[in-house]
């Protein structure tokens, strides 16, 4: 059987995860990874790190921006990319790999494991089914990884940035011990460290050193915030005492007070694969996608911007006086 040419295996796999479905496709050379990094205790032999990235389409995020439709963002742009079309065409591109005579390895991002030390969580998962314990098995740093692959680069608050989508694409890998022709590492140039994603999110999860509060994330992800939660009922959280502050997205929260907040609220069951609807609807990253559209940094243009008027909040003084009138 006749082989194509190392070109023309790039050129394939790129056609093939494109078909898939996949929107980036970019090529790390494993000389970019540290002899420690997780890469190769995974895969010792691994010559090439493939990324693919599949946006997230922001009519699902308009759904939220508008205050119409939460779950089809999580069903369709976080568990069906996740569980369906990513994996899919990472098994294609391997499969090609294959074919050809080398050995390939998807990587898909395990959302329910965490590290047994780290006292951090996922926010898109029911956090009772994230399991502990299980750091053995090496994972690569997702983010990182794509930066090496040329995607993107990393933002202030953490996540990755693209000059097609800014933040709103998902990622998978492909680890193979075929050498394929690297991509460039882009130069940082999107993020200009606006301070908008700290600002949108409304349970101030971000710090002002780019950091996420992960428990905290956890609570105002799934819909803590009564000024942009739709489906808050007016006596939810009520035994606690700093209710007021707690909705306003101002309280303190920690782990322990997340898990237990956690248990109270259940704005929508969780998806199939403990994802958990987004309430918050990533307002971070749609604060920093609406920055990069205004600033004329993203390739790609729409017939209308994305944010068309100021962004909406509830008025939370109603809950004060359920409160009251129960005392
Ligand atoms: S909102 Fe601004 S600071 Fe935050 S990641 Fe985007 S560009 Fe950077
Ligand atoms: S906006 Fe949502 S996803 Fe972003 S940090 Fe806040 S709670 Fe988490």
């Amino acid at each position: 059987m006749t082989h194509m040419t190392m070109k023309e295996l790039k050129n394939a796999v790129i056609k093939t995860a494109v078909d898939c479905a996949a929107d980036l496709v970019g090529f790390a050379p494993a000389s970019r990874f540290d002899k420690q990094d997780p890469l190769f205790a995974i895969f010792p032999q691994a010559k090439t790190v493939i990324c693919l990235a599949f946006r997230i389409l922001r009519g699902y995020l308009r759904g939220i921006e508008e205050g119409t439709t939460y779950y089809q963002y999580t069903t369709m742009s976080v568990e069906n990319l996740e569980e369906v079309m990513m994996p899919s065409g990472a098994l294609r591109v391997a499969q090609l790999l294959e074919e050809e005579g080398f050995k390939a390895l998807p990587q898909k991002r395990q959302r329910l494991i965490i590290n047994e030390n780290s006292d951090i969580t996922n926010p898109e998962m029911q956090p009772g089914d994230i399991v502990r314990g299980l750091d053995k098995e090496p994972q690569l740093d997702f983010i990182d990884s794509a930066v090496k692959c040329g995607i993107g680069e990393k933002s202030f608050h953490g996540q990755l940035l693209t000059d097609d989508f800014g933040p709103l694409q998902r990622i998978i890998f492909v680890i193979t011990d075929a050498e394929l022709e690297p991509d460039p590492v882009s130069e940082p140039h999107l993020c200009d460290n606006c301070g908008e994603c700290v600002k949108a999110c409304p349970g101030h999860c971000i710090d002002e050193k780019g950091m996420t509060d992960s428990w905290r994330c956890a609570v105002y992800y799934k819909g803590g915030a009564g000024v942009k939660n739709p489906f808050m009922r007016p006596d939810d959280f009520f035994s606690e005492k700093d209710r007021l502050e707690l909705i306003a997205g101002e309280a303190e929260i920690t782990p322990e007070r997340a898990r237990d907040l956690l248990r109270k609220i259940y704005f929508y069951p969780p998806i199939r694969h403990s994802y958990v609807t987004s309430i918050c609807g990533r307002a971070c990253d749609t604060a920093c996608y609406v920055h990069l559209e205004e600033q004329g940094k993203l390739k790609r243009s729409f017939k209308q911007k994305f944010r068309r008027r100021p962004v909406w909040k509830f008025d939370i003084s109603d809950f004060d006086v359920i409160g009251d009138e129960r005392k």
